[in-house]
């Protein structure tokens, strides 16, 4: 693993954003809206909540998707955005992958791919309506707006069974020019407790979960210290621990941070981050009956979201 800061300490430097474009990104990051996050986040659980779910073997407790499907659809309509239902079915697994696209004005055909899965086992507050909640926000500031790149925005199905829903995407979308992959996993859980944060084995992280781990791979390294500057430059700066992975487009050393849908992009070559609280790593709720709205830390969700739309739309004003 190579941390960003020491990253930052090899030369030649990579270019980062300007001042110009640090105060646009950042003028539009302002528009992500704490009580609007918190809604959103209700929204989803409730619909979680009201869906009996299947029970999948072996783990013997409830998956939550279709509910949350119409929740979520129904959600981006209301910001006037039409989801297409990507269905990858097959195999014996219905797959609902749902996409809404924001084309870019000059160079459409570039993409910048943000994602979060929307199915949970439960209720599934910070796992994952904290992402699902941030690509709300992220489809509310950027389909106001012209950007030079297409921001496509996809919720993955059926990623808690074995990543089924990013995978059978990722195989179908192989010849799509996707510049960067931004995938959150649970962003919405914080601690300022000694002692409330471990590390996956391989790594070393403060004991205090008060930060954003950010993932990449080496193709994505200027990116993602784009994102840490980024979020040094945040109103309420936001406390990150990144790592970028080694040259074979790959891994930034642990499988514990493939654990989500951005790993199906990572293995294609493509450049993508991830966004994470680290989960089992910090929250004890994860993945049971007790992770709820009320657990969650809506400031932090706040910060991310801002660093989601700021970096989203930094990317995708980029380029000639
Ligand atoms: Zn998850």
């Amino acid at each position: 693993m190579s941390l960003l800061v020491t990253l930052l300490a090899c030369a030649p430097a990579p270019e980062l954003l300007t001042d110009g474009q640090l105060s646009a990104a950042l003028a539009v990051a302002a528009e992500v809206d704490t009580q609007r996050l918190t809604d959103d986040v209700a929204r989803m659980v409730n619909a979680h909540a009201a869906d009996p779910g299947e029970v999948v073997t072996p783990w013997d407790r409830p998956l939550k998707r279709r509910d949350g499907e119409v929740a979520l659809t129904a959600a981006f309509a209301e910001l006037g955005l039409t989801v297409t239902v990507e269905d990858d079915s097959g195999e014996g697994w219905e797959v609902h992958n749902l996409v809404v696209e924001l084309p870019g004005t000059s160079r459409p055909e570039e993409i910048v791919l943000v994602s979060a899965h929307y199915d949970v086992w439960y209720q599934g507050a910070d796992d994952n309506s904290s992402g699902v909640a941030v690509l709300l926000e992220l489809a509310r500031a950027l389909s106001t707006k012209e950007h030079a790149r297409t921001v496509r925005i996809v919720a993955f199905d059926a990623e808690e069974v074995g990543l089924i829903g990013s995978a059978r995407y990722y195989r179908r979308h192989a010849d799509d020019d996707l510049r960067l992959v931004i995938n959150m996993d649970s962003v919405g859980f914080a601690s300022s407790e000694p002692g409330s944060q471990y590390a996956p084995p391989g790594f070393t992280l403060p004991d205090v979960g008060d930060f954003i781990v950010l993932m990449a791979n080496d193709v994505a390294a200027r990116e993602a210290l784009v994102l840490g500057q980024l979020a040094g430059a945040l109103p309420s700066p936001l406390a990150l621990q990144g790592a970028v992975g080694s040259d074979d487009h790959r891994s930034p050393g642990t499988g514990d941070f493939h654990r989500s849908d951005h790993s199906q992009a990572w293995t294609q070559g493509t450049p993508g981050l991830f966004l994470t609280d680290t989960t089992n790593f910090r929250n004890e709720l994860y993945h049971t009956e007790g992770d709820l709205p009320d657990t969650l830390d809506y400031g932090f969700l706040t910060q991310v979201g801002q660093l989601v739309v700021a970096g989203t739309w930094a990317i995708a004003e980029e380029g000639p």
